[in-house]
């Protein structure tokens, strides 16, 4: 087991967590991942909380008319029926403005009963203005000002409400840069009343020992930024001053995966090829990798939970066990796959009103809709696509996945494929599954024959549905990009579009796909069933017992966290 020094907490902060099915405050990997890495910390006993927001109108649910066209709706959700009300208070300053604080907790509880709290932050409070009480609405919604204004209730109301809570955190972990303002929030802590000029390199230090950095983002555009102008405005000439100290502005904007690189003492991806192309991004400062997971147990399948409990019952305990899937009997691994299959059938019939053949070979496509992950690229050759259904054996597909409300590159996506598929009607059956949420993503990535995920490359830092998909038993066909370049075996756990150094291109990628299903997919999964049941047996015991975060948040507690600790214990033991 992994070695947490006594009276230790690490605070893990994130704009989101998808800690429940009922509790919309998620709007993808991000906060799948956030919740996976608690639920894990659970099942492992390590001490951490969780702090992240209430979104009172949840992300939003998704509405597709006939031809794809998406409209969103608040999700509405009471809060008091899934959490506990927290006496806790605790204030920001807002503009001048006192707003209040107030929290609702979320008990995340482990295998073994360990629980970890997760502080859901909320400003609906009489005693804040009409504005304020928004602040807590909605996730990745309104302006520039709006999001400020939030990451300010995310990292320094959560860093005060964990001290009003009594909650001494040895370990800030940042998921994600939205948070970073906690800094600030520890930077005045260690002044203790001096002034921002009289701030010295130890006192950065000592902010620094205690925190830690994920960034999730290969592209510079998807870093916040703020204009240092509307910072000085929201947070006060003080504040502003003590940024400029720590080095924190440039180019009069701060920038919060600058401030979170600069004040984190340990920073990395989110994969080992995500690791590369964050450190081309920031080559001053040192970037590791811990490649992210999925938690298993959470998204196993009721079916495979069966198979699993049944022929490793030390599973969800250890997730290394995983490994001697490689021994299950194939028949059961393709009985354990029917069922998942049949389920996800029934879902989709009683979501969609469409009926799809359980013995069709069926392929996955549901993560976030937006431009890079180029959902529509199996439709680059139509034609070619139904040519291929009807010689070497016939094919359906299940697309999901919500575009952010303002990504209209991402709303023409899911509009083209409706075109598409109507199109194919008759030839290759396509159906779109309304409001992409854990529920029925935990029942396609069960089901389907086959997880496809082609994004530009290098923009695709992880992803992680593959990884539940493999938990499954169901390969990935995958650009060679985040996890799949570390998960990928040609043929045994799956198969690649294109290689990992060149540079794909769109109708390249696209004909790799179709060659990839011509020649060899199809014609083994018709042709040679029980071949096709060894390739998704080694997707669980390869990738399964790896890629879950179990395993990585034992990285994280050693590389992380507790690094000299551990190093100490190695010494002594
Ligand atoms: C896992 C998951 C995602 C992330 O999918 P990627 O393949 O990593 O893009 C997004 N949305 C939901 C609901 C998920 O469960």
């Amino acid at each position: 087991m992994i070695n947490v020094p006594s009276n230790s907490t690490v605070a893990y902060f994130s704009m989101e967590i998808a800690l429940d099915k009922a509790v919309p405050t998620y709007s993808g990997g991000l906060g799948v991942l956030a919740g996976d890495t608690l639920r894990s910390a659970a099942d492992l006993s390590v001490p951490v909380v969780g702090i992240t927001l209430l979104h009172r109108k949840g992300y939003f649910q998704q509405h597709l008319d006939a031809s794809g066209n998406q409209t969103e709706s608040p999700v509405l959700w009471r809060p008091e029926d899934k959490l506990e009300s927290v006496d806790a208070r605790t204030t920001v300053s807002i503009e001048g403005r006192t707003v209040h604080v107030r929290a609702w907790k979320y008990p995340v509880r482990g295998v073994t009963g360990h629980e970890v709290p997760v502080y859901l932050l909320d400003t609906q409070l009489p005693e804040n203005s009409e504005w304020d009480q928004t602040l807590t609405d909605y996730l990745y919604g309104g302006d520039n000002h709006y999001r400020l204004c939030q990451e300010i209730v995310l990292g320094m109301g959560g860093a005060a409400l964990l001290r009003s809570l009594h909650i001494p955190a040895q370990i800030y972990h940042l998921n994600e840069g939205h948070s970073a303002l906690l800094t600030l929030c520890l930077l005045e802590w260690q002044l203790d009343g001096r002034k921002a000029f009289e701030l010295d390199e130890g006192d950065i230090e000592a902010v620094r020992h205690r925190c830690v950095f994920t960034t999730h983002t290969p592209v510079p555009a998807g870093h916040d930024k703020f204009p240092i102008e509307v910072v000085r405005r929201v947070l006060g000439d003080e504040a502003v001053a003590l940024l400029e100290a720590a080095h924190c502005v440039d180019d009069a904007t701060l920038n919060m995966t600058h401030l979170a690189l600069r004040l984190a003492r340990w920073v990395n991806g989110v994969a080992m090829k995500h690791r590369e192309v964050s450190q081309g991004m920031f080559p001053n400062f040192p970037i590791d990798a811990i490649t992210n997971g999925v938690h298993a147990g959470t998204w196993t399948s009721p079916a495979f939970q069966r198979l699993l409990d049944k022929r490793i019952p030390e599973w969800r305990l250890d997730n290394l066990y995983l490994r001697y899937a490689v021994g299950i009997p194939l028949q059961e691994v393709r009985a354990a796959h029917a069922e998942a299959k049949k389920t996800m059938l029934a879902a989709i019939a009683e979501r969609t009103g469409v009926l799809l053949d359980p013995k069709v070979f069926t392929i996955g496509f549901a993560r976030r809709a937006t431009p890079y992950k180029r959902a529509d690229l199996l439709f680059a050759d139509p034609a070619r696509l139904a040519e291929i259904a009807t010689s070497v054996g016939p094919i359906q597909i299940v697309f999901g996945g919500k575009a952010h409300p303002n990504d209209s590159g991402g709303k023409d996506l899911i509009r083209r494929i409706h075109e598409a598929a109507a199109a194919l009607a008759g030839q290759v059956s396509v159906v779109y599954v309304e409001n992409y949420e854990m529920e029925i993503a935990g029942k396609i990535v069960a089901g389907v024959d086959l997880w496809l995920n082609n994004p530009m490359k290098p923009l695709e830092a992880s992803g992680t549905s593959g990884m539940k998909a493999a938990l499954n038993g169901v390969p990935s066909l995958s650009v060679l990009d985040g996890w799949w370049i570390e998960g990928h075996v040609e043929g045994v756990t799956g198969w690649s579009i294109g290689d990992a150094e060149t540079e794909g291109d769109q109708s390249k990628d696209a004909n790799e796909i179709y060659l990839k299903l011509e020649r060899v997919i199809l014609p083994l999964y018709y042709g040679l069933p029980f071949a096709y049941a060894e390739v998704m047996r080694a997707s669980i015991s390869l990738n399964g017992s790896f890629f879950n975060t179990q395993r990585m948040v034992e990285q994280y507690v050693r590389n992380a966290y507790f690094p000299e600790e551990t190093q100490v214990l190695q010494e002594v033991g």
